[in-house]
């Protein structure tokens, strides 16, 4: 925890309860913006990700603050993540992002506005699958 702290450029805000049901492992939330553009900024614990999920109407931008994380789209191979990279994700694209197994993750993530966008929380990234990237 020392070690992200450290790092973080924006608050890390409280624990990510209200999502935790998507995430295996704990994460953090801090909405930074709550109008117009929203923007958030998302802390992975070592190991921890968020489940598959699809951003339905607007997409989503990330932009990486501090760590090393991976976001991968379904059916392609993982990019691995460190600060300065964005990842810009269409709207109706199946992927999950989150932290490598050995290293703390942050990003903003841009909620691209649109009428009525929703995200759809789909199954968990499991185990088998995350080790082994
Ligand atoms: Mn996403």
């Amino acid at each position: 925890m020392d070690d992200i702290i450290r790092e973080e450029i924006f608050p890390l805000g409280a624990e990510n309860t209200a999502y935790a049901r998507y995430f295996s492992g704990m994460s953090y939330l801090c909405p930074l913006t709550h109008g117009g553009v929203r923007i958030s900024n998302v802390t992975f614990e070592p190991g921890c990700r968020n489940n598959w999920h699809i951003h339905h109407g607007g997409g989503q931008i990330l932009l990486v603050t501090a760590g090393l994380g991976w976001y991968q789209e379904w059916g392609q191979p993982a990019r691995a993540l460190s600060p300065g990279d964005v990842v810009e994700i269409p709207p109706e694209v199946k992927h999950w992002h989150g932290a490598a197994a050995d290293s703390w993750f942050a990003h903003l993530a841009v909620e691209v506005p649109s009428e009525g966008g929703a995200s759809e929380w789909l199954e968990p990234v499991g185990d088998e699958h995350y080790t082994a990237l």
